[in-house]
């Protein structure tokens, strides 16, 4: 990974640049960003950078033999730790070094812009949450002694820092605090509250912020040939997060399969007299796999956010056509000044607790009563 294939966060790599340039990169260090940022990916690319044997200005070189195995995730002095749970290949004791090819796929296979959900879901663990374990530590601290193999630093990049458990940060402390020379430790955290105060305080913190609109606009249009209007409308529906944005523009295929099921389900939503139809949806949805269901809750503040616009009057934006412009000019006049927060919100918040596991059946009744008041209210005042 290099710099110039990171999207956006100039500052943040400006700043990386410099600190190596001043002689000042710290041993422990800890990247904090939401996901789809790129913390990993920064992580990666400034690893690369530092032991790469013809760096360029401003980046690595991508073509010498350090680079190479960079590019491969194979560099014998870079070490990754990340979250694991036990699978069908891993049925007890699972830690990193037993996922290590299959963390090189997935590296691979999202281009480094990784997330938990995904992690989890190349790893096929269903609803299982990951750790960082003690046996973890056991081989960072055994790797961590041993000389760097061929290169300058010895890297090691411990991704989502936040799944390490307290007995796994107790044992890493002392490294941490004061790893061997030629050893650079890199933390990446996506929630700062969920970091022991103990590991916080021995890193440096370099925060990644959200990417900006106009990055993501441009990585849209260069990476996946978005024309300019998908790219402005995904953009800014992606809140600064890459992985959304790449998901909203390659799940155009399930739009169709996102409309019919959001139609139907705001039909019910509508018309809440027959609760078992509602019912029977909901149990369908929840059956659907989160992807699924984030997809479609995704797919439905697009669709709220279309109606804005035709509310707005701003019916050049609108980029629904055939059956969807039909229905979002019908969704239009339900949706108003005083219930376009609270449905945002809602839609957000659902996002939100799929991504946490929550109990797929609960959250999606419990959505659509809250949607079918706030349209029982819609329609009285229409
Ligand atoms: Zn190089």
């Amino acid at each position: 990974m290099q710099f110039k294939n990171i999207i956006g966060q100039k500052q943040v790599i400006n700043r990386l640049l410099s600190s190596y340039r001043e002689n000042r990169v710290a041993h422990t260090q800890l990247f904090l960003g939401s996901e789809g940022t790129g913390a990993f990916a920064l992580a990666l690319a400034f690893a690369q950078y530092i032991n790469c044997e013809q760096k360029q200005e401003g980046d690595s070189c991508g073509i010498c033999p350090s680079c190479i195995k960079f590019e491969k995730f194979s560099h014998p002095d870079v070490h990754f730790f990340f979250p694991t749970t036990t699978n069908d290949k891993v049925k007890k004791d699972p830690k990193s070094e037993l996922f290590l090819d299959e963390f090189r796929k997935y590296l691979g296979k999202s281009e480094t812009y990784i997330t938990q959900q995904g992690w989890y879901e190349h790893l096929k663990v269903g609803n299982k949450q990951g750790s960082i374990f003690v046996r973890d530590a056991s081989d960072i601290i055994a790797k961590v002694s041993l000389k760097p193999y061929e290169a300058p630093y010895k890297i090691f990049i411990i991704w989502l820092a936040e799944k390490l458990n307290e007995s796994t940060s107790n044992k890493l402390l002392k490294t941490f605090e004061e790893p061997p020379e030629n050893t650079i430790i890199i933390l990446t955290a996506e929630r700062y509250e969920l970091l022991l105060p103990t590991v916080r305080s021995r890193a440096q913190l370099i925060k990644v912020p959200k990417i900006n609109v106009e990055d993501l606009e441009k990585a849209l249009k260069d990476r996946l040939q978005l024309d300019d209007d998908q790219a402005q409308e995904i953009a800014l529906l992606s809140s600064g997060n890459w992985n959304l944005a790449r998901d909203l523009a390659e799940n155009s295929d399930d739009v169709q399969a996102n409309f019919v099921a959001f139609r139907q389900w705001l039909r019910h939503c509508f018309k809440p007299e027959d609760y078992t139809k509602l019912n029977k949806f909901n149990t369908d949805l929840a059956r659907m796999g989160r992807e699924k269901q984030k997809s479609l809750l995704n797919y439905g503040l697009e669709m709220v956010h279309q109606c804005m616009l035709h509310n707005q009057n701003h019916n050049n934006l609108v980029m629904k056509d055939g059956e969807e412009l039909e229905f979002s000019k019908k969704l239009a006049p339900y949706i108003n000044a005083n219930n376009q927060e609270a449905i945002y919100r809602l839609l957000n918040e659902a996002v939100y607790h799929v991504e946490r596991n929550a109990n797929p059946s609960i959250l999606f009744t419990d959505l659509s009563f809250k949607l079918i008041d706030i349209f029982r209210t819609a329609r009285t005042k229409a």
